[in-house]
């Protein structure tokens, strides 16, 4: 039943992982339908409602290594401004609805990337709490 091969690509794979190493649960891959569209984070706390995106630094044109490839420059011109646009969509529509989205770079450390994550997560007990 594996129809996409994108699913579970590396960053993901590790990111993953290490949010499992801290004890984290989670759903991957979750279709969240909302009234403007419908997106699947890579990532999901459904009762945090926080979303979460491993984006890959070619399609999603991360800032240092998101290059134009010099063949059919028009072509992917095209093709990566879509994505672009398409991720700034996703995001409106899933805070509209009171979703916290998180994204993370293919390049980023996986660590670091969890690190942010948890730091979305409201905290469990406040400070000086055992719980
Ligand atoms: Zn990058």
């Amino acid at each position: 039943m594996r129809r996409n091969t994108k699913i579970d690509t590396k960053p993901e794979v590790l990111l993953r992982s290490a949010l499992h190493a801290h004890g984290l649960r989670f759903r991957k891959n979750l279709l969240i339908r909302l009234s403007a569209r419908s997106v699947r984070p890579d990532i999901v706390f459904t009762r945090k409602k926080i979303a979460v995106f491993v984006d890959g630094c070619f399609w999603h044109r991360c800032p240092e290594h998101g290059t134009k490839p010099r063949a059919n420059g028009a072509f992917w011109q095209e093709k990566l401004d879509r994505n672009v646009q398409r991720d700034r969509e996703a995001d409106a529509a899933l805070s509209e609805s009171g979703w916290t989205v998180l994204r993370c770079w293919e390049h980023e450390p996986p660590e670091d990337a969890a690190e942010r994550v948890l730091n979305a997560l409201p905290r469990r007990g406040g400070p000086g709490s055992n719980t």
